[in-house]
């Protein structure tokens, strides 16, 4: 038992290590990560995959999507079938047909992804919804890259001789007016990091390795939806409630922007429950069963009208955030206001005629967690 215990904390000592970067290039990746490649002709795209497979990435090029189709169709692998074949894709599917090919064929049980040829601003963007990708860029000066083509042992019929050629070839990549055609450029400004591969194997590798926990760091980042964003929002509006019971928080949004907030309170210059304890009615419900209610405050839903009202605000066709599902009392004002849309957080466990009620007014009820939302004294 004693060796297990001597490996385990071995094993603690070496990933404390890595996270701190002790260990060259032995950097320990914690989720998923999906790094993009994109960059100028022999910079170093492939040399940047093939390190990377090295730390277990799996790698998807774009073209290879294309070759793989052409063999399903069989066709012969030429670099004029597979640019016909890549031209009639796009104009098929769109702009963005070959990196969603390769988002399909990603498994969510591999973490670590590496993709290059990406070519077009539409792959980047389609890529990028995928969540945890980041993009790098690679670049050297023209001379060098034009060096290293000339070493490649296999190089294809069809690539530059002359460094004019070579030029005027990359200029034809590089940019492009036509949104399905390749345009490197653009590619390389949406890039979050960008390489200089000017020296030796060794120091581009040494680049990656310092750039990983970077990218890790950046990919990890989750940008909230709008629909995050607002409850977000609604969750510090509610805070400033004044009754305990809920302290619900509300924001009318039109074009996604804040028109009105609302929280549950007395109205103003009325006492407050927090000062004064609740102003308690009891409801008998039609099966015998007795609720208690506080009748003092404005719903945080009303109060949002209400002050969209003092500053003659419209709020025709705008959509309303709050914490749960409205009451009747509210649904009725978010109808009569023009509200098109409410999204709440939790569900309210006296919600039943208000979700028939925005059911028969044609308005979108949305709920972001299908769960109830607790609070004492609520009715089963
Ligand atoms: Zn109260
Ligand atoms: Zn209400």
């Amino acid at each position: 038992m004693a060796g297990v215990r001597k490996l385990r904390l071995s094993e603690k000592i070496i990933y404390l290590f890595e996270r701190l970067h002790l260990f060259k290039g032995a950097f320990i990746f914690s989720s998923m990560l999906k790094i993009g490649v994109t960059g100028t002709f022999c910079a170093g795209k492939d040399t940047i995959a093939r390190y990377l497979e090295s730390k277990n990435f799996i790698h998807i090029s774009l073209s290879d999507v294309i070759r793989d189709e052409a063999r399903t169709r069989g066709l012969a692998i030429t670099r004029d079938n597979l640019q016909l074949l890549g031209n009639s894709l796009r104009n098929q599917e769109g702009a963005a047909v070959l990196a969603k090919r390769a988002i399909d064929r990603m498994d969510q049980n591999t973490k670590l992804y590496v993709i290059t040829s990406i070519r077009n601003p539409l792959e980047v963007k389609e890529l990028a919804k995928t969540k945890q990708f980041v993009l790098i860029s690679v670049d050297a000066p023209a001379t060098l890259r034009f060096e290293r083509l000339m070493k490649r042992t296999e190089r294809k019929e069809s690539d530059p001789t002359t460094f004019e050629d070579f030029l005027a070839s990359e200029q034809r990549e590089m940019v492009s007016s036509n949104s399905t055609s390749q345009n490197i450029r653009s590619c390389m400004t949406m890039a979050r990091f960008h390489l200089s591969n000017e020296g030796t194997f060794e120091e581009l590798y040494k680049q990656l390795d310092n750039l990983l926990p970077l990218i890790e760091t950046a990919a990890s980042y989750q940008r909230p939806s709008w629909d995050e964003y607002f409850m977000d929002i609604v969750q510090t509006v509610g805070k400033r409630g004044t009754c305990d019971r809920g302290r619900s928080g509300s924001i009318i949004v039109k074009s996604k922007r804040i028109m009105a907030t609302g929280y549950v309170g007395a109205p103003p210059g009325m006492v407050h429950c927090d000062d004064v304890g609740h102003w308690f009615k009891k409801t008998i419900h039609e099966d015998g069963s007795i609720t208690q209610h506080c009748i003092r405050t404005v719903h945080a839903e009303a109060n949002a009208i209400a002050q969209a009202a003092r500053y003659g605000i419209s709020v025709d066709g705008a959509t309303l955030y709050c914490k749960m599902e409205p009451c009747l009392d509210c649904t009725k004002l978010l109808i009569s206001a023009g509200i098109r849309r409410i999204v709440c957080d939790k569900r309210y466990h006296g919600a039943t005629e208000s979700r028939e009620m925005l059911e028969e007014a044609g308005i979108i009820l949305d709920v972001l967690h299908d769960e109830l939302e607790q609070y004492p004294g609520q009715k089963g």
